[in-house]
């Protein structure tokens, strides 16, 4: 899949959506490329009390249930199809789920496509 293609995709999947006065969800989709070559989808679910995750990690939850930590490449999009850039929770997470992620590539511009690796994003892991 190219990351027109993947893009395409996360824009597919938006769908805000206000289930109740203490839960929404839809407004961020990623699409994530798994090292196995998989994609895999998520959105962002929003609830009360500060629960709930952002699309990148729903979509890699996915892909950990699948057996498959490493993480080649990710678009990600917010509510008006723009590309977003991974928060700080989720640049940990991802490269906490394995080392491998640190060259995981995130679209951070559409035309011309340009990437920047998850590397870029955390410079100083804290772990020894
Ligand atoms: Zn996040």
């Amino acid at each position: 899949m190219t990351y027109a293609q993947m893009l395409a995709l996360a824009r597919s999947k938006l769908a805000p959506r206000e289930y109740s006065s203490h839960f929404s969800a839809g407004y961020v989709s990623a699409v994530l490329e798994g090292a196995n070559g998989r994609y895999y989808t998520g959105v962002n679910l929003d609830l009360a009390c500060g629960l709930g995750f952002c699309a990148e990690r729903n979509a890699a939850s996915t892909m950990v249930t699948d057996g498959e930590t490493a993480v080649r490449r990710i678009v990600c999009v917010g509510a008006d199809g723009q590309l977003m850039t991974p928060c700080g929770s989720c640049r940990e997470f991802l490269f906490q789920l394995s080392p491998e992620n640190a060259a995981a590539e995130f679209l951070v511009e559409e035309d011309p496509p340009r990437v920047k690796k998850l590397a870029e994003f955390l410079p100083d892991p804290w772990q020894k």
